[in-house]
């Protein structure tokens, strides 16, 4: 087994990973910038070292830095979490070098997934249906159009190195692509360094449904089921469940078939993510793979009871997975809520703050992994994702009514967050329906706020 992990991370996350470590008897070493001295994560780590300034350029992003910490600290693996560099193949690549296991796929791996377009290709090569649209990268708006006229208008352009939601445009007519195209592609140039960009035909009203899917290196895959991730602003999620109320058994089996075997011929190791868009008729199409842990990757774990970082210690000092494709159950219903720092009534503004007062809900079949406490002071120069509060029920309707009721009990005082309009959305016919997709935020955000403005700040 691994002796001690370093944890290139922050936030709720890092202490996600320091609590499965802690769990297996593995040391970690957290790092930090000067902004997160006082942070959970630091304290709760078995140690820890600065690793720059608050910037995330300065510290989190800072490979040479991140590398000399884990090697000063006699550490034999590095745990990259979600964001930062988790996605970032010539990280991947160093920590091997210097001849510690990065947790999660291999570098190569991550190369291709990260580009898009190839990632695309790969996937039609095996057999998984992807979104009709562009064969490889596009190079001009005119080339666009053409492509565009083809596959018929809307149609979405997209960044290979998209992540996040940037880098992408929705076009509806052929006057729009100059302008979309040149944008998206600005966009992907000064996020990712990269401005290779691809088409695909807009679906229209989907959902968002993802495959969690483990790998170890006996050559195992497995799937863990789905997670319905539709409630999104600006393609962004925010609240997640598992299972999904769209699919059958039938349509379960069968995405999941796909999605083992998209990891299969991608050859991945470690947990990742396969995600797909599916439209009313049941048509499922592959959008991309995310080849990290995920930030919904609770939910999953509660309706599997699988621990999904402690899988991927062990994937990493080379066991194999703890259960088969066959062993795996999923019981009950799980949901997520994703606390984020911001005002939904100052057009989502981050509003950084400290703790003054802090209550967090618990009781039967509640998690919240959070890296608040009181006094915390939460930071401007990171994500506003604050705390994720899950739940767990014997029923979809049980998890709903323990949601509620675990946001009722959540009290975050010293800023403000997206929790009264979390709960409103709790109550919303199409939400308790199930039949929500990636569209229903933005229709319904008005009624909620009106709705939330209303009770005068006393939704609960
Ligand atoms: P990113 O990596 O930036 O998150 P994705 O490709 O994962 O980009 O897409 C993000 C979201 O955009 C999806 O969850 C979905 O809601 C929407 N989306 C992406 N591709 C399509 C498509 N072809 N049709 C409809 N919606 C899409």
């Amino acid at each position: 087994m691994l002796k001690r992990v370093l944890v290139a991370n922050r936030g709720e996350i890092a202490v996600r990973i320091i609590r499965a470590c802690r769990e297996m008897e593995i040391e970690t070493v957290a790092v930090y910038s000067t902004a997160d001295r006082d942070s959970l994560h630091v304290q709760l780590a078995t140690q820890a070292v600065c690793v720059g300034g608050p910037r995330a350029q300065e510290s989190y992003l800072d490979q040479r830095n991140i590398l000399s910490a884990a090697l000063a600290t006699g550490c034999d693996a590095v745990h990259p979490g979600f964001g930062f560099l988790s996605e970032n193949p010539e990280f991947a690549r160093r920590v091997e070098e210097a001849g510690l296991v990065f947790i999660g796929p291999a570098p190569e791996v991550i190369e291709k997934m990260g580009q898009k377009s190839a990632a695309r290709q790969l996937m039609m090569e095996n057999g998984v249906p992807v979104v009709p649209g562009s064969e490889g990268t596009v190079d001009s708006p005119r080339e666009a159009a053409g492509i565009a006229a083809g596959l018929g208008y809307p149609v979405l352009v997209k960044a290979s190195a998209g992540g996040g939601g940037r880098g992408m445009r929705r076009v509806d007519s052929p006057g729009e692509m100059e302008n979309a195209f040149s944008t998206a592609r600005a966009e992907a140039e000064a996020c990712f360094g990269d401005g290779s960009m691809y088409l695909e035909k807009l679906i229209l009203s989907p959902k968002h449904i993802e495959f969690q899917v483990l790998a170890d290196t006996q050559g195992h895959v497995i799937h863990l089921g789905e997670r319905d991730c539709s409630i999104q602003r600006r393609n962004q999620k925010l609240m997640e469940e598992s299972p999904s109320k769209a699919l059958t058994p039938a349509l379960r089996a069968e995405m999941g078939a796909a999605a083992v075997r998209a990891a299969r011929a991608a050859g991945y190791r470690s947990a990742g993510t396969v995600e797909f868009v599916l439209d009313k008729e049941g048509h499922y199409y592959f959008i991309e793979m995310n080849t990290r842990i995920q930030v919904e990757h609770p939910v999953t774990e509660m309706v599997t009871g699988l621990d999904l970082v402690k899988e991927q210690l062990r994937v990493a000092a080379g066991l194999p997975l703890s259960v088969t494709q066959e062993e795996v159950a999923i019981t009950g219903h799980a949901i997520e809520c994703r606390i984020n720092a911001e005002d939904p009534a100052k057009g989502f503004l981050p509003s950084p703050g400290t703790v003054e007062f802090l209550h967090l809900p618990g009781g039967c079949g509640v998690r919240v992994d959070t890296m608040l406490y009181p006094g915390y002071a939460t930071s401007p120069y990171y994500d506003s994702m604050v705390a994720k509060v899950i739940v767990h029920g014997a029923s979809r309707l049980e998890a709903v009514r323990r949601m509620r009721r675990a946001l009722e009990e959540l009290m975050i005082r010293g800023f403000a967050t997206n929790q009264e309009l979390e709960y409103l959305i709790l109550y919303h016919p199409e939400y308790l329906k199930g039949q929500y997709d990636t569209g229903f935020l933005e229709r319904n955000l008005q009624e909620l706020l009106r709705e939330r403005g209303e009770a005068g700040g006393h939704v609960f």
